[in-house]
């Protein structure tokens, strides 16, 4: 049987960065699956199909394949054929994603690879609704969290480091509209699970997270012996 490990949370919680240590520690394949709404979102925008028709997105989902192949341990999203990876971390595809991905016809393309890559490998995947409706069988579930402030503040500092202009209550309203936006549309809200841990890293450094979610694993393999 494959193990999963689901990770779930708000935009900014640290959620891939935490994700990808445990899954080179624990030798589990890293699923990001924000990557793949991501991909859908390239697709969407270089074919002009407007966010905010959803019968123009129907059409257009029906021509889209991605899938997912890793490099030397890293994944890469392929979206007909061609390596968008590099396109997939600009705030543009960010947005265009968290538009998107409330429509059914999204969800089930990419909620059905998700399934598929879980069932023969070991995964730790994360997302908005892994634990919810992705893997609801996951062996772990994990919501990470950290208050609007924080997370804000950690985008804010990686902007600076990388020497972009930027405006600290800027970042925060984007994280807050992007929490909201989230958590109340009608199909998979983001929301923990009930039998999710909560992790709020506010105070934590990614050390200390790791060593959570470490012991939370741990936990739970002991009380199955
Ligand atoms: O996590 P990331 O910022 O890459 O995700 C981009 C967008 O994709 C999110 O804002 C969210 O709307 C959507 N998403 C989702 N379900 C997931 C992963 C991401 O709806 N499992």
């Amino acid at each position: 049987m494959a193990y999963a490990i689901a990770i779930d949370g708000p935009a900014g919680a640290g959620k891939s960065t935490i994700a990808k240590l445990l899954a080179a520690k624990m030798n589990y394949i890293y699923v990001d699956t924000g990557a793949m709404y991501r991909a859908m979102a390239v697709y969407f925008s270089q074919n002009n199909v407007n966010p905010q028709d959803e019968t123009a997105i129907n059409k257009a989902v029906e021509n889209v394949d991605i899938t997912i192949e890793y490099m030397e341990g890293v994944q890469q999203v392929i979206l007909n054929g061609e390596n968008v990876t590099h396109l997939l971390r600009t705030e543009e595809t960010g947005k265009m994603a968290s538009l998107t991905s409330k429509y059914g016809a999204v969800r089930t393309k990419l909620v059905d690879l998700q399934r598929k890559l879980a069932k023969t490998t070991d995964v730790i995947m994360d997302g908005r609704d892994i634990g919810t409706t992705v893997l609801p069988d996951a062996f772990v579930k994990i919501f990470l969290t950290a208050s609007s402030d924080a997370r804000a503040k950690r985008r804010f500092d990686e902007l600076s480091a990388k020497g972009e202009e930027c405006d600290y209550e800027v970042i925060k309203a984007d994280i807050e509209k992007r929490d909201y936006d989230d958590s109340h549309r009608e199909i998979s809200p983001l929301k923990q699970a009930d039998d999710a841990v909560l992790v709020d890293t506010s105070d934590m450094n990614i050390e200390q997270v790791v060593a959570a979610i470490t012991a939370i694993i741990e936990d739970k393999k002991q009380n199955l012996q």
